[in-house]
């Protein structure tokens, strides 16, 4: 038995998906008697939980293993383990392309996790992950799915008195939960997998058919996340308008965004990952118009040329999605809006490229994500005619982006003037505070610098635009 704690470090990349599953680890670590430790240099293993979506997140992943792997015979590191998305999508193949990794580990791996990385720093090997399309381990009928016994990484079920635990660890009937950041802002799982068939997204055989988690789970631990500091909760799934589906109620969302809101300690509720086919008036409805969750869509338009949406496998057209936005913003003109769009993809001509131009100019978003096409292992788009070079690719990108930016700049001068309240997230020693208004989802929209007012970390506080600075936002507290 070694003379101290042996000691894991979890270094999460990707959304806010992941770090919900690297807090899941960190539970059942903490949970076996792990001592977490926050650098990797510190650790007997560092646990790197990769994104595995699109080929910079992919890259981005591999870079950080090798770099973690150095610190190896250096210190105390003794060894990297790969988990998360890229690690369950590649796995062996991963493995051998990357032997700077001890071990690749897919999602199957997570309830034994203490177990893999024990016999990994003492001397044994744990074989790499054989991935499989996760979609064929749930039936095909939602409403089935419930009894699937499939662990799905981030569903921890409701959360009861467990006795003795160590510190800051979640009391769960399942596996427990650790707060690997002391923010004020914490993801919450919602739901897992998808069910749509974008032509361009391998999501699906990773992550699996969609499942809903329990709505008694998901407040239970939102219940324990507003008691470990979490004063937003930000909802996460791949696609949060099926919540409820397999359920037995497709509007089961506008049901519990009340509830989460009513959880003591919570100032506010956000709801990610909004898919436009699937949005409906009750829905727009109960987050325009509910006390705690804040006016924010997070809708992943992708494109807005009927044509090439066909080609994506994905519904609606400029018209449609400026109908849609129209009818938020008449609903709460305060709103944001935030997308992601995709251009290059294989048949897009320059005319859908104007057209896409024409939706933005007209949508006045609060934040774009620009990205350039590139095929993606197994999906029906790598095998699509009409590739655009990668050079015209880069244009459009640049295009694209230089006007979003325009727009989006165009946006934050409009709340000038506007009173919104911010989250505080930082706070300097001049007394400057950091933070995100309504509009302003985690990491991806910008953030609001509050001047004025002894400010604290975690404190909600009201105040008015007097600044823009691109997407970002300059606010006078209100005494
Ligand atoms: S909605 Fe489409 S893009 Fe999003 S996870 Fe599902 S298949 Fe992928």
């Amino acid at each position: 038995m070694p003379s101290s704690p042996r000691r894991v470090a979890l270094v999460t990349l990707g959304c806010g998906r992941n770090e919900v599953d690297s807090e899941e680890l960190a539970g059942r670590l903490a949970a076996d008697g792990w001592e977490l430790v926050v650098d990797a240099a510190d650790a007997d293993v560092a646990v790197v939980n990769t994104c595995g979506f699109v080929e910079a997140a992919k890259k981005d992943s591999i870079d950080t293993v090798l770099e973690a792997a150095q610190l190896k015979g250096n210190g105390r590191t003794r060894a990297v383990v790969a988990v998360g998305c890229l690690a369950e999508r590649y796995g062996e193949t991963l493995a051998d392309a990357l032997p700077e990794a001890d071990a690749v580990l897919g999602f199957d791996d997570y309830e034994s996790i203490s177990d893999r990385l024990r016999t990994i720093i003492d001397g044994g090997t744990v074989p790499a992950h054989v991935p499989r399309d996760r979609r064929r381990l749930l039936p095909l009928a939602p409403s089935e799915r419930q009894a699937g016994t499939q662990h799905i990484p981030g569903h921890i079920p409701g959360h009861v008195a467990v006795p003795d635990l160590p510190d800051g660890v979640a009391p769960a009937s399942g596996p427990p939960r650790v707060r690997l950041s002391a923010g004020p802002t914490a993801a919450l799982k919602l739901a897992s997998g998808c069910d749509r068939r974008c032509t361009f997204c391998a999501i699906p055989s990773f992550r699996g058919s969609f499942v809903s988690r329990r709505p008694s789970d998901v407040l239970a631990e939102a219940r324990w996340l507003a008691e470990n500091g979490a004063r937003e909760l930000f909802l996460v799934s791949e696609n949060s308008t099926s919540y409820g589906k397999d359920l037995g109620d497709l509007r089961l969302l506008e049901t519990l965004l009340p509830e989460l809101a009513a959880v003591e300690g919570v100032d506010r509720v956000r709801v990610s990952y909004l898919q436009p086919a699937e949005m409906r008036p009750s829905l727009v409805d109960a987050i325009t118009s509910t006390e705690g969750v804040v006016p924010y869509f997070d809708l992943s338009f992708q494109h807005s040329s009927a044509s090439v949406l066909r080609r994506m496998r994905r519904f609606g057209d400029t018209g449609r999605f400026l109908a849609l936005i129209e009818t938020i913003r008449v609903a709460q003109p305060a709103a944001g809006i935030r997308s992601n769009v995709i251009v290059g993809f294989p048949g897009e001509t320059e005319d859908d490229v104007a057209e896409l131009e024409r939706f933005l100019i007209g949508a006045r978003l609060d934040a774009v994500g620009v990205f350039g096409y590139s095929d993606e292992d197994g999906t029906e788009a790598a095998g699509l005619d009409g590739k655009v070079e990668e050079a015209v690719v880069r244009e459009r990108v640049e295009r694209l982006t230089r006007l979003a930016d325009e727009l989006v700049a165009q946006r934050a001068e409009d709340r000038l003037g506007e009173t919104v309240d911010v989250l505080i997230e930082s706070v300097e020693p001049d007394g400057t505070a950091e933070g995100r208004a309504a509009h302003q989802a985690p990491e991806v929209d910008g953030s609001t610098t509050v001047r004025g007012g002894r400010l604290v970390v975690g404190q909600l506080v009201r105040a008015t635009v007097v600044g823009t600075d691109g997407a970002d936002l300059v606010a006078e507290a209100v005494a």
